[in-house]
């Protein structure tokens, strides 16, 4: 009988462990917080605000791993949403995978629409796992807890699908945070003439097209003036970004910068008053 009596408490106290873990939410956030995760030469940031978590862009297929490990590290089972900004390899390469193994709740796409495999089979991927796949336009507006998104531009008429990257602006309290995927000269003048200056004043940008010269364009800083720039590239790259002629004009607007190439995943922290830049990981 007593035997029977403790196999019972420990089948009850197995149960109790079982729904703690299968209930455990995702870690809270205080505050706002951007990391741009080192994911060689691609792209994949993590934004969280409370329980709520997005990421833009899911990296290049070989740092699986990388986008794993941090996702792991932060106790992240959940992705409310999963925003690609352009169907490159380098931006959408784990969002099969990510679209498989997690619960995404809603994936945003570019306008643009290319018949390249790896990103046909994120589409399917998306379909058969009952994902609502929504093909961004500019002046949405999404809740990321208590931040709010605006989408402030996906070009449907652009030619290059760099220029066709969804951008957006994230605001909480009275920061803002700028993402303009790998939008070029062409698509930065498109975002300059479609939206008013007040919505590109930001506290945060990310530098586009992983600090090409062909990104950033001098009209763009000045009407953006960020405080922080985030560079997402590859140690020794092919391309030689980040350009020396980009990091001149972020100097000239008085920008600081930091590159993920140099110091690994960047991590950014609003208050809803002012960003800093985190050396400590949340
Ligand atoms: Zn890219
Ligand atoms: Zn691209």
């Amino acid at each position: 009988m007593k035997a029977i009596r403790r196999l019972g408490a420990v089948i009850l106290m197995l149960c109790l462990v079982l729904c703690l873990f299968g209930c455990q939410r995702d870690k809270t956030v205080t505050g706002f917080s951007v990391e741009v995760l080192d994911v060689g030469q691609s792209d994949c940031t993590l934004l969280r605000q409370g329980n709520a978590v997005w990421l833009i862009d899911a990296g290049t297929a070989t740092e699986r791993g990388a986008i794993l490990g941090a996702l792991a590290d932060r106790a992240i089972k959940h992705i409310d949403c999963l925003l690609l900004t352009h169907p490159h390899e380098d931006h959408v390469g784990n969002a099969r995978m990510l679209l498989e193994n997690y619960e995404v709740g809603t994936l945003i796409v570019s306008p643009f629409s290319a018949d390249d495999l790896t990103y046909r089979l994120v589409l399917e991927a998306a379909q058969q796992r009952g994902v609502t796949c929504h093909v961004a336009s500019g002046g949405e507006v999404y809740s990321l807890g208590d931040a709010a998104v605006e989408i402030l531009l996906a070009d449907e008429s652009a030619k290059e699908p760099n220029d066709a990257s969804v951008i957006l602006r994230v605001a909480y309290g009275k920061t803002a945070f700028l993402f303009t995927g790998d939008a070029e000269l062409d698509g930065e003048t498109a975002l300059l003439s479609a939206v008013g200056a007040e919505k590109l004043d930001c506290d945060f940008l990310k530098a586009g097209h992983h600090g090409s010269d062909t990104s950033c364009c001098e009209a763009l800083l000045q009407a953006v003036t960020p405080t922080h720039v985030a560079i997402s590239c590859g140690a020794d790259n092919d391309y030689g970004f980040p350009h020396e002629a980009l990091l001149s004009r972020l100097d000239a607007v008085g920008a600081t910068y930091h590159r993920t190439d140099e110091e690994g995943t960047l991590c950014y922290i609003s208050d809803g008053e002012a960003v800093r830049f985190a050396d400590e990981k949340t």
